[in-house]
């Protein structure tokens, strides 16, 4: 357990660079604030000034200006002591009190409906930051805090509030350019989410704790070596890479952690821009590096502002360490983003670029969303990564990462959207769901009789497209009419699933079909030049009197056809597959339209599908159902269900 005492000497020597009369105010706020709080305790039993110190030391670690770490200490007075902002104002002055008040306003919320409070909670704090992202930064060093207690809490609002920080708060920290703090709340937040992956990595890393030394401590000799003898300036420093970004590649490449070669890292502080070149260059003659792993973040930074140079060499057998070389500058401002500005004081401001996403920002806040509309934007496209794509007319179209061709569709018109039918990336066709290449040239072919697609959701990545595919899905639902869908009884959901089970389907898996729209029975023949294999993506192409020839999408040939773009239609694979199994799973889960999208992702992930989708319709929180899906057979199920598990609201997955 934390005291004062143990805290306060760590306070001290994170406040050394700060100018005595600061030290004297920031003491001074201290001790109102342990005035104040006295006998309020944390959840953790800890004595409630624990908190605002803990907050006080974050910030101090970051050399923000004083009066945001006075503000800090602060921040929980006017919210929970009898203490008015009119004292704040008359002991500390306006800036201070403005601050305070900027943190006690994003906690107060009006009486909103239980659903709401997440997206409202996280709209009042964007709002505010728009105004001051002091603020922000502030209420971040208090997410820190907060996240690094959960474990006091009851274990669902553990799983919420983690959720939140993964989904909002980290990113955020991201876009503000804030490694610092974003690496914090991805390893606090990852802990909760999926505890089992954190403890795997952690044990790891605590057993090769040795190794770890012994390898940083072997190259740091025989850089330092070759450093002093070209008189270049330097410093090292050995960083544990953060477990989230562990997890990440675990997840990615499908792979256990012993099998991530390269685990360590190391950072090389230099003075210049020209040494930095310099010592990457004495790196690369001093171990071999593996040729897809440089990047130069210093010639082209990231939209952040970002600014290093990487490169991963191999430094013994089956061991390679990543290097990180930067000036100090460089940096301070790689780990403090925004908050480093103001610690220079250069009157340096963020870049046009990096102040984008906050234009978009403020844009977001003039409409008048519903919470959950608001909270998926905020998500999905404001604080994800960027990708920047092309049109054939040389415009730029920025998208959320893993954006696919019909996002970008959507993106340049509504009707190019809902008309859109093949995509081309570079020249060469994509399937529709294949998630676009930062600055690809990208080019949509639209068909006068296309149509937004139910499955286009499962793949979609912005809130835009797929509010305009449900919207119009919906009204064609309408259109036709259709006769009203009875509530799924219990005996109905297990007939169903049996139907599903039909031995007479599997006794088919030796044959081939493929689909147009649903469509089975076409004619159809597989194209010589490409001859697709199962699995492929695949294009139809409508011939003259031959039915349908299938060619894989990126086949040369379909270049040199006249009319290709006017006879190319969406294909996909049919029936059943040989090597798919169908799988019902019993689910309790939370009624929300997300968790669809989610669990379908996933699923596509491991190339499998939704089927049917039985889950009654009732108000109550938790739903019970079935989810029929088809899975290849070669594909771990367990994985699939540890990770729909995972997912928030997924109460309970067991395969029926
Ligand atoms: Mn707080």
């Amino acid at each position: 357990m934390e005291t004062v005492e143990l805290l306060l000497p760590k306070f001290e020597s994170a406040l050394i660079g700060y100018a005595r009369e600061e030290i004297d105010i920031i003491f001074q706020a201290f001790e109102f604030a342990q005035k104040h709080h006295t006998g309020q305790k944390r959840a953790s039993g800890e004595e409630f000034i624990i908190h605002p110190l803990s907050i006080g030391i974050i910030l101090a670690k970051m050399n923000v200006d004083y009066e945001m770490i006075v503000a800090g200490l602060l921040h929980d007075v006017v919210e929970d002591t009898d203490v008015q902002l009119s004292e704040i104002i008359d002991l500390f002055g306006n800036k201070i009190a403005e601050l305070v008040d900027g943190v006690t306003k994003i906690s107060k919320l009006k009486p909103v409906a239980r659903s709401e409070i997440k997206a409202e909670t996280i709209r009042k704090m964007l709002f505010a930051m728009i105004n001051d992202m002091k603020v922000i930064i502030i209420k971040l060093a208090d997410k820190i805090h907060n996240m690094s207690t959960l474990n006091f809490l009851p274990e669902e609002k553990r799983k919420r509030i983690a959720n939140e920080t993964m989904e909002i708060y980290a990113p955020l920290a991201g876009k503000m350019g804030m490694h610092f703090i974003k690496d914090q709340l991805e390893d606090l937040a990852l802990r909760w989410i999926n505890p089992d992956a954190f403890l795997v990595i952690k044990n790891f890393f605590d057993n090769k704790e040795k190794d770890r030394e012994r390898t940083i401590s072997l190259i740091t000799r025989k850089l330092e070596e070759k450093l002093t003898q070209y008189h270049t300036p330097f410093s090292i420093k050995s960083r544990t890479k953060h477990y989230y970004s562990i997890f990440k590649k675990m997840k990615k490449y499908n792979i256990r952690i012993e099998d991530i070669y390269d685990l360590y890292g190391i950072r090389v502080i230099t003075d210049s821009v020209e040494n930095c070149y310099k010592i990457f260059g004495i790196i690369h003659t001093l171990w071999h590096p593996i040729p897809s792993r440089f990047r130069d973040f210093i010639a082209h930074p990231k939209q952040n502002g970002y600014r290093s140079l990487h490169t991963t060499v191999i430094v013994e057998r089956g061991k390679a360490v990543e290097i990180q070389i930067r000036t100090e500058s460089m940096h301070e401002f790689n780990e403090y983003g925004v908050a480093a500005h103001w610690y220079y004081k250069k009157g340096a401001v963020p870049s046009d670029k990096q102040l984008k996403w906050l234009t978009k920002l403020k844009e977001v806040h003039k409409q008048n969303l519903s919470s959950q509309e608001y909270y998926q934007i905020i998500r999905d496209d404001i604080l994800k990564d960027e990708i920047y794509v092309f049109t054939p007319m040389g415009d730029i179209i920025e998208l959320p990462k893993g954006a696919t061709a019909v996002d970008f569709a959507y993106r340049i018109h509504t009707e190019v959207g809902h008309r859109c039918k093949s995509a081309k990336s570079n020249g060469a066709i994509i399937p529709l769901h294949t998630p676009l290449k930062n600055g690809a040239l990208v080019e949509i072919n639209t068909g006068k009789y296309a149509n937004p697609k139910q499955a286009w959701l499962t793949f979609v990545k912005t809130s835009h497209a797929r509010k305009k595919i449900k919207y119009f899905l919906s009204k064609r639902k309408e259109e036709l009419k259709p006769q009203k869908p009875e509530p799924v009884k219990k005996e109905k959901i297990e007939d169903k699933v049996k139907l599903q089970k039909r031995p007479d389907k599997k006794n088919r898996s030796s044959h081939i079909s493929v689909e147009v729209n649903g469509e089975k029975n076409l004619m159809f023949s597989f194209a010589k030049c490409c001859n697709p294999q199962r699995d492929d993506f695949i294009v139809g192409y409508v011939s003259r009197g031959r039915g349908i020839i299938i060619h894989k999408v990126d086949c040369h040939s379909l270049n040199y056809i006249k009319d290709v773009d006017k006879r190319l239609i969406d294909v996909s694979w049919g029936g059943v597959k040989t090597s798919t199994i169908i799988y019902s799973f019993f689910v309790k889960i939370k009624n929300s339209m997300d968790l669809y999208d989610h669990i379908s992702e996933i699923l596509r992930k491991y190339n499998g599908r939704i089927i049917e989708w039985l889950i009654d319709n009732n108000p109550n929180e938790a739903l019970n159902g079935f989810i029929v899906t088809e899975i290849p057979t070669n594909k771990n199920v367990d994985a699939i269900i540890y990770e729909i598990k995972n997912l928030d609201g997924v109460f309970d997955i067991k395969v029926k």
